[in-house]
């Protein structure tokens, strides 16, 4: 690494070098560039984007969820050292709801997946923290887009079962994984709260020694269960699966699936309309972020706090009209976004 690197003063050039190297101190720092809100880094990040453009898409993205403890971590490095033995190269990203809410995390501790994270043909970040949900699923999408322009053709976007995380999650996937334990409750594992309804699949884990009955038990019901509901993807229909990350059975036959899941649904065109999905969502998303951010920041809308707030403190004004007023200025001005 050159002096003017370590110096912090590297150019849109040599993240993208870096990048395209495939060099993960490069890319953990391209990354952090396009996590940052601070108007300098956005505008070195949108370049960045620009010239690594024609690297984007060719991945496969897949999300996980399940509740904490049915085993995420520890099957993501079963199934992540399985595709990277098989010659993939696979990125595991997180998104964290907690982390946007207390700067804590559920998810992301540094000492999972520890023999995955030492794979040379491995990559994995911590969710994203700080602000909102949206800003922390804008940057995870940012993110994928930067490991797949570093090469990795496998995208692994874990989630924890809350809801709107999975929402996130869903709309930025090709394929979505719901993780399921036995003996939990269908209450506390979502099957209730429409997150069942988003999955492409779902595992049974821990499928061994004394619960591998239990666990095809489970596995029966909620196949029962799938039967009645809409499929999450035209043209698919969900699988229910078991496995064990300790002993390794199973793990395979997800990767088999995942691929039986694109070819078919290449050849049906259902890949191609999520992924325009996603884009949109995409789009929405990050242009809701700018307008938020760029009325933060605008100097008629501060104004119009101070004014405005002291009328409807004094009762001159009602809420509603004066938020109109705010929003109705801010356009005006042409919104410096
Ligand atoms: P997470 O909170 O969803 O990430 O769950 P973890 O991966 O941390 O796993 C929770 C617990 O279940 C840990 O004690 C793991 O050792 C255990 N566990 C995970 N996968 C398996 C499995 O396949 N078989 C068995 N027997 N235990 C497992």
């Amino acid at each position: 690494m050159s002096k003017e690197m370590r110096a912090g003063t590297l150019s849109v050039a040599d993240y993208a070098e870096g990048v395209r190297c495939s060099d993960p101190v490069m890319l953990a720092r391209a990354i952090t560039l396009v996590e940052s809100t601070a108007p300098r880094h956005a505008e070195m990040a949108g370049e960045l984007m620009q010239t690594l453009l024609e690297r984007n898409g060719h991945s496969a993205r897949i999300g996980i969820t399940g509740v904490p403890g049915v085993g995420k971590s520890t099957f993501i490095e079963a199934f992540g050292l399985h595709l990277c033995e098989a010659g993939h190269r696979v990125a595991v990203l997180a998104v964290d709801p907690t982390s946007a809410i207390s700067g804590g995390s559920i998810l992301g501790d540094k000492t999972r997946m520890e023999r995955l994270s030492r794979h040379a043909s491995a990559y994995i970040r911590p969710s994203p923290s700080g602000g909102a949900l949206g800003g922390v699923t804008r940057k995870t999408r940012e993110t994928i887009l930067l490991c797949e322009a570093a090469g990795y053709d496998v995208i692994l976007v874990e989630t924890v079962g809350v809801g709107q995380s999975e929402i996130a999650v869903r709309s930025m996937t090709d394929f979505f994984l719901m993780l399921a334990l036995t003996g939990a409750g269908d209450e506390l594992q979502g099957i209730k709260k429409g997150i069942v309804e988003m999955a492409d699949a779902i595992v049974v884990t821990k499928a061994d020694g004394g619960n591998v009955i239990a666990a095809e038990q489970l596995r029966l019901e909620l196949a029962q269960v799938l039967k009645l509901l809409v499929p999450a993807t035209t043209g698919w229909k969900p699988e229910v699966l078991a496995c064990s990350a300790v002993s390794g059975s199973g793990i395979g036959e997800i990767w088999a699936m995942v691929e039986r899941f694109r070819s078919e649904m290449m050849a049906s065109g259902e890949w191609e309309v999520r992924r325009l999905r996603q884009v949109r969502e995409g789009l929405f998303e990050f242009a809701r972020e700018q307008v938020l951010s760029g009325m933060a920041g605008s100097p008629a809308v501060q104004n119009d706090l101070e004014r405005l707030g002291a009328e409807v403190a004094h009762g001159n004004m009602t809420l509603r009209a004066a938020a109109c007023r705010i929003a109705g200025d801010f356009l005006a001005e042409g919104g410096s976004l």
